[in-house]
């Protein structure tokens, strides 16, 4: 009805509170240093369930180090991680249902591209028909099914990034951690896997922080952008926020800078 149409109007015109669903993964006052040396220091961020976010940052600042300790990789010296409201930080990396990926690809040489990704379902006990198929899935969504009979050595940069991302994928991760996947990758296949990469984390909702030192990629791949600074983040917004909007001399500097 009429009165119902206008009530549902006039509901979505309240603001609401952020719900859960944006802040799936929180860091909450993270701080980590290396003997006398701070790295980072009271990191406060929250990414929403499905969101695509980028660290965006120069070489140094902090970024891996950062997305290591969210794996728990890495023990942090201070604050808590938190997935979808339980705090996680006390937890060992396999259990905290993060993947991870990583610019260079540590793919198994003597395994075939099939085996490679199975190793992490034979870990986790998975029988076998359940593996197949998990495989056979994880392999046609990176597109690489009409490879799985090969060995690394005879796939191509893009490729074995690809089965990289398939094995963290076949774990089924709440959470999707890169490390800057694509720096490696000549500027051609980059920007196909770029696209290819977008389009699997949206097909599957899954909630990715993805680090990058290149603006353009930044820009072009992500909702929201975390600027990080030395050891800490200057700014979080879309591009055209931090383009248009710079809340620092320090944000507007490092946003022009590649102009
Ligand atoms: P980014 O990924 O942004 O390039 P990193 O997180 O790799 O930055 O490094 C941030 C800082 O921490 C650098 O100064 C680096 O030298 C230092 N660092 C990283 N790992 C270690 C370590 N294991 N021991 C000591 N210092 C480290
Ligand atoms: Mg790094």
């Amino acid at each position: 009805t009429a009165v119902a149409e206008r009530s549902a109007v006039a509901d979505s015109l309240v603001a609401e509170p952020p719900s859960a669903d944006s802040r799936y993964l929180r860091l909450q006052g993270l701080s980590k240093r290396f003997g006398a040396t701070s790295v980072f220091e009271g990191i406060e961020a929250d990414i929403a369930r499905g969101e695509f976010v980028t660290l965006l940052g120069p070489s140094g600042c902090g970024k891996s180090t950062l997305l290591r300790a969210i794996a728990g990789l890495t023990a942090v010296d201070a604050g808590h991680v938190e997935v979808d409201g339980e705090t996680i930080t006390h937890l060992p990396p396999q259990k905290r249902g993060i993947g991870m990926v990583f610019q260079h690809y540590a793919l198994f040489p003597n395994m075939t591209v099939f085996d490679n990704v199975a190793f992490g379902l034979r870990m986790h006990k998975v029988p076998s028909a359940e593996r197949q198929q998990r495989v056979d899935e994880t392999l046609s969504l990176v597109e690489l099914e009409t490879h799985a009979h090969k060995h690394p050595h005879q796939l191509s940069g893009g490729q074995r990034q690809r089965v990289a991302l398939a094995r963290s994928l076949v774990l089924e991760p709440r959470i999707l951690l890169m490390d800057e996947p694509l720096s490696a990758l000549d500027a051609r296949i980059r920007q196909h896997l770029r696209e290819q990469l977008r389009n699997i984390q949206q097909q599957l909702g899954l909630t990715t922080l993805f680090v990058t030192h290149d603006q353009e990629e930044a820009l072009m791949m992500s909702d929201r952008i975390f600027l990080m600074g030395k050891g800490n983040i200057l700014q979080q917004g879309d591009g055209e926020a931090l383009y248009t909007r710079p809340a620092s001399q320090e944000v507007a500097g490092f946003m022009g800078a590649y102009n």
